[in-house]
């Protein structure tokens, strides 16, 4: 049974609240009562404080404040996007991964029912799951004088997996298609300045990156012209209806404000933490297969590893849960029923294994590590 504090690592399905950025949060929360589409003083001084925060985030990801909308989540701005591309873009053919995150392959899905002359191309990928670009550019080359839109998100949420998308955006500027990417990992752990990246659409979500939980970012370049995707009282220059969360968007600005500082030894501390939890699956986990080598092309923060595919593997994840060790074993919960996620059925079922994935923070220490790989080793034993 569980002899210590729960071991929390898995910080890519979510990140606890700075309190720093809590204390902003708090006080908006406190000290701003007003609707900032009202025009009287309360109203005026919560728009003030609504833009003032757009601009900050504008100005630290490279964009103008106008091309950014505040959302519930990264999950509505993706299918905003992928909606409003094929509906208002007219986008015929659209290119991207099975192993997107679901908010992209579930709406792909969705809109392929909605609109039968929607061409999706699902691209291959790797033996660490990045899209391959080759592949890319022979299908850009084949639509080339259509309408397309690429969606490729910069790191993969379950494999930590990174995508060039600076070699994206050259290809889809080359070939004239749209470029939308899914930055919700590496927004607040890289530099992003998105024109580097030859973006057209990309999205955030605070929670991963130490602010709160339920607001988003999309971001649409400018004289991109998209309808909303909700309708009603106006807001976000009637792009996207609803009255705007000012305490998390403001949140939301101080987390990304504060991302750069202590960077670099955040970084260095947490690539030091996945090379010794290399070394130590190495050692202690011979049954374990580290999906990266080096983290060369992985986000450092993302530690996935395959183990084979026995009966006894979901028994033995629900088992590190109970000693306390938590960690992603490549299931997600939902409406109440879990079911494996699509990257386990494509990614790694195929290759006769099951996805175990560490993430981390430049919180975790190496205590917490060792407390982990002991408890996989125990509970794994069976398997290798
Ligand atoms: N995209 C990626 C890559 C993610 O990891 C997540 C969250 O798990 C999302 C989108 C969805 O973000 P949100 O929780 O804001 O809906």
């Amino acid at each position: 049974m569980n002899q210590h504090k729960p071991i929390y690592l898995d910080y890519a399905a979510t990140t606890p609240i700075d309190e720093e950025v809590l204390e902003v949060m708090n006080e908006v929360y406190r000290e701003t009562v007003g609707n900032p589409s009202s025009i009287h003083y309360e109203g005026r001084k919560a728009r003030d404080i609504l833009e003032r925060a757009r601009r900050r985030i504008a100005q630290m990801l490279g964009v103008a404040a106008g091309e950014l909308y505040f959302t519930s989540s990264a999950t509505e701005a993706n299918n905003w996007i992928l909606y409003a591309a094929v509906r208002d873009l007219g986008v015929r053919h659209l290119i991207t991964s099975p192993l997107e995150h679901p908010s992209i392959v579930q709406t792909v899905r969705f809109l392929q029912q909605q609109y039968s002359d929607l061409n999706v191309h699902w691209l291959a990928f790797d033996d660490w799951g990045a899209p391959r670009l080759d592949a890319l550019e022979e299908i850009l080359s084949t639509v080339k004088d259509q309408t397309v839109l690429v969606s490729l998100m910069h790191a993969n949420n379950e494999l930590g997996t990174l995508t060039d998308i600076a070699a994206v955006g050259a290809l889809c500027k080359d070939y004239g298609a749209y470029f939308h990417s899914d930055t919700v990992q590496t927004l607040g752990y890289y530099p992003f300045e998105a024109p580097q990246y030859g973006v057209d659409f990309f999205v955030g979500s605070a929670h991963k990156f130490y602010g709160p939980k339920g607001i988003g970012i999309a971001y649409i370049r400018k004289g991109i012209a998209v309808r909303p995707l909700l309708h009603g009282g106006g807001q976000e220059r009637s792009m996207r209806s609803g009255t705007e969360h000012i305490p998390a968007i403001t949140a939301m600005a101080k987390a990304l404000d504060i991302a750069p500082a202590h960077r670099p030894e955040k970084r260095r501390h947490m690539e030091q933490l996945w090379q010794y939890l290399q070394r130590r699956v190495d050692e202690a986990m011979p049954f374990a297969r580290c999906l990266h080598e080096d983290l060369q092309r992985c986000h450092y923060k993302i530690f996935a590893l395959a183990l084979p595919d026995e009966p006894e593997f979901e028994l033995a994840v629900l088992r590190l849960d109970v000693e306390g060790v938590c960690v992603s074993g490549g299931s997600a919960c939902s409406s109440g029923a879990e079911q494996q996620t699509h990257v386990s059925k494509h990614f790694f079922q195929p290759k006769g294994k099951r996805p175990l994935r560490l993430s981390l923070s430049h919180r975790t220490t190496r205590e917490e590590i060792d407390v982990a790989i002991e408890t996989m080793q125990r509970v794994f034993a069976h398997i290798g």
